[in-house]
């Protein structure tokens, strides 16, 4: 008989401790494995903890320990699923960031090697199934099912798994409007890339490599303005660790939006490149890890939850765009890559490495006081000039005309230039979909999101309004709900309109659009941003999806349509965010020989945010925004933890936060400031009231234990649920 300690999948804070079952069966069993259980009536997946003999009776040990103990169902896996290193690092993560552990463990690992029931389910198939037409009728359908049946009929084939909605596609293809079509399946596909031999090093790329060579420090953060050469750093440090035997992981925010880098990676490692990111299928993802795990692999790029992949002999940690809050995730277990890469660095004696030409103010601040040893690219390549910029004030009636209320008169003249030129132009502006508000002329209704309560985006490509919280949609009526006035009035604008606009003012462009639309189907957005680089379009229009690390050599023109939007966001970060993005997106003009220029349309032209963006000066940014950060108690001076209380009672979740703000006033005294109850700026989820308590602090051990506690309380109240975000970025 066996006795087996495990972790229920469940990952909740009461369930957060080891249950004990027992295993009489012969399959070899130990820490790391995967079990079947029945737990509270359901067969759930188990991650085994640790494994005792014993020769004792099922009967006896029941007596010893006063619990009924029940039998495993069955064994998953014939080997663990994880080595030590990467459990003490999951132990460690749960610890810090007050999560589940099995959550972590679940983060951890790839869908098919999950510790959860559906990864029982796990990719074998050899065929892939497509979606196709088979009868076009939008006869009785819900408005989700004909937004689903739009999209089969826009891709014409498309992959099942990718449109996402498996019951209403199930619907339609039980009433013969869609068809299956199966075909061969393709796992990743890797492009065969040639090698390229590395260019000559500048001197001041070489001077910052010799000094990152010559320093024992653990942390580095490498500030290169847009342009610098960064990534040469990057790959020219990562040939210098294989070549010592070690192995490196380099981290991306998201691979899709920079396919560049994993083609320097591939053309310079060629198969000894492992990809681990989002948009790989279960199965590819299942491959990749195993390559990885085998040891096959000695160089990882992937995005946040590749910091976790099975890489032995780490040497170095690379995290690229280090600023990008896509390394924080927002669900549990609540992790940042950033802070894991750090543990993990510090377990295996690896350096880490950020990079960012706008680091974010916590990293910058670390930089400074010497946490972090700051490395510094400030001039770009060839020594080529910084995009010249100009701010366009929106109020000034001298800047519009009748033409166009959306494009200055400055804009518009800059286009036309670069289109007589047959060079090429990004136009941003941080809003997806057509107008952000749709609302009746008669009677003053604005149409919601019935589960959230923010304002529904007119989408014009499909006809439909859509919630950019959840993923409410419903087709754009054509009458009011509430008195059928017909005059419906479309407000505020988004990448569909400003595509429109532009194809109106100047009918002989080309024009591509990448937004988070257009990455609804797989490889779109690779394929968008190749298809500019090869110039089949002369502006690109997007969100800021295309600020990100793109190198366009004939880009001489970037238009930021309306810098403001990012303003008006509740946070404390959106001077940062705002700044980031300006500068960000005018560092993709003029990159190779050519001059590059900028336009910044804003109703707030002297905000700093904007003034410091549009002069690309992050120095004199970061002194501004420290003083603001300073003033308020915000990061990097003081910490964050924040607290949600959700019920599906508002009166119990108001007086449960309430009750929280005292617990932590009585048991923190003055090692924290405690700011709250207060009501999100989206005050729903599903159904669930909302409210939220955030927590200031200098010092997180002095009131980790706290916390903990606090959670173990509040995690018993059946009413409510609490969840602890640890180092938030959404406020
Ligand atoms: P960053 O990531 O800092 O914005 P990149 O790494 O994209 O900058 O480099 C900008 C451009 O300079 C790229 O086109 C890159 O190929 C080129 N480049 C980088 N290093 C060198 C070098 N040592 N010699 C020649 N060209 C280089
Ligand atoms: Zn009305
Ligand atoms: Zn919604």
């Amino acid at each position: 008989m066996r006795i087996v300690q495990l972790f229920i999948e469940y990952a909740s804070h009461t369930l957060d401790r080891p249950f004990s079952y027992l295993y009489k069966g012969n399959k070899n069993l130990g820490p790391g494995f995967r079990v079947l259980v029945n737990f509270n009536h359901r067969q759930l997946v188990g991650y085994v903890l640790s494994v005792k003999e014993s020769n004792a009776s099922a009967e006896q040990l029941e007596e010893e320990t006063g619990y009924h103990l029940d039998y495993l169902v069955d064994v998953i896996d014939d080997a663990p699923l994880l080595n030590e290193d990467l459990i003490s690092l999951a132990k460690r993560v749960s610890e810090y960031y007050l999560a589940p552990f099995i959550s972590v463990l679940q983060s951890m690992l790839p869908p098919s090697l999950s510790p959860r029931k559906s990864s029982l389910r796990a990719p074998k198939i050899a065929y892939d199934q497509y979606l196709s037409i088979n009868h076009y009728s939008e006869e009785s359908l819900t408005d989700k099912q004909t937004e689903i049946l739009r999209l089969i009929k826009k891709e014409r084939k498309i992959l099942k798994r990718e449109v996402g909605s498996p019951s209403v596609v199930e619907k339609l293809l039980s009433r013969g409007l869609i068809k299956i079509v199966k075909k061969e399946k393709r796992r990743l596909a890797i492009p065969n890339y040639e090698y390229q031999k590395p260019p000559l090093l500048t001197a001041d790329q070489q001077k910052v490599i010799d000094e990152f060579n010559n320093s024992s420090d653990p942390v580095f953060l490498l500030q290169g303005v847009t342009g610098s050469g960064k990534t040469e750093v990057y790959l020219t440090l990562c040939d210098e660790e294989l070549k010592k035997g070690h192995s490196v992981l380099f981290l991306v925010p998201e691979i899709s939006l920079t396919p560049m880098m994993m083609e320097y990676f591939i053309r310079r490692f060629e198969h000894q490149v492992a990809i681990l990111h989002s948009e790989l299928t279960p199965a590819e993802k299942y491959d990749e890890y195993r390559k990885i795990a085998r040891g096959e692999a000695r160089v990882v790029i992937g995005a946040r939850s590749a910091i976790f992949a099975p890489l032995a002999n780490i040497g170095l940690i690379i995290l690229d765009e280090e600023h990008v809050e896509s390394y924080k995730q927002d669900s549990i277990p609540f992790y940042h890559a950033r802070e894991v890469a750090i543990m993990r660095g510090e377990m295996h004696h690896s350096k880490v490495l950020l990079g960012s030409a706008t680091p974010s103010l916590e990293s910058r601040a670390r930089g400074k006081n010497g946490v972090y040893h700051l490395l510094r690219l400030d001039k770009r390549i060839n020594e080529q000039k910084l995009p010249a910029t100009k701010i366009i004030n929106l109020a000034d009636y001298h800047n519009i005309d009748r033409d166009s209320y959306i494009f200055s008169i400055p804009l518009r003249e800059k286009l036309s230039a670069v289109l007589k030129a047959r060079q090429q132009a990004i136009l941003l502006i941080n809003r997806r979909g057509f107008s952000t508000s749709v609302s009746c002329r008669n009677c003053g209704y604005v149409f919601r999101c019935p589960t959230c309560g923010i304002a529904l985006t007119f989408h014009k490509s499909d006809n439909m309004l859509k919630c950019h919280h959840c993923d409410y949609v419903q087709v754009m009526p054509d009458t009011c709900p509430k008195c059928g006035s017909k005059y419906l009035m479309k407000t505020g604008f988004g990448t569909e309109r400003i595509q429109d606009e532009v194809h109106r003012l100047f009918p002989e462009a080309k024009t591509l659009r990448l937004d988070s639309d257009s990455a609804k189907v797989r490889n779109k957005i690779p394929s968008i941003i190749e298809s500019f680089r090869k110039k089949e379009a002369d502006i690109l229009i997007g969100t800021q999806m295309i600020a990100k690390g793109h190198d366009f050599p004939d880009v001489t023109l970037v238009g930021i349509v309306l810098a403001d939007i990012g303003l008006s966001m509740p946070s404390f970060r959106s001077s940062e965010r705002v700044f980031q993005l300006i500068t960000q997106a005018v560092g993709r003009s003029g990159r190779s020989d050519k001059v590059g220029q900028a336009i910044i349309q804003t109703y707030n032209p002297m905000h700093y945010a904007i003034t410091y963006g549009a002069r690309q000066d992050y120095e004199g940014f970061f002194n501004k925004e420290m003083g603001m950060r300073k003033l308020q108690n915000y990061p990097p001076y003081y910490f964050l933890t924040s607290l949600t209380v959700s019920g599906k009672k508002e009166e119990t979740v108001i007086s449960h936060t309430y009750s929280v703000v005292d617990y932590l006033n009585e048991h923190l005294g003055d090692k924290a400031i405690i700011l709250g109850p207060t009501t999100p700026y989206i005050a729903r989820d599903h159904l669930q009231f909302l409210r939220t308590v955030l927590i200031k602090y200098r010092d997180y051990l002095a009131i980790q234990n706290t916390l903990k506690e606090l959670i173990e309380i509040y995690a018993k109240k059946s009413s409510i649920d609490i969840s602890i975000n640890i180092d938030p970025y959404n406020f």
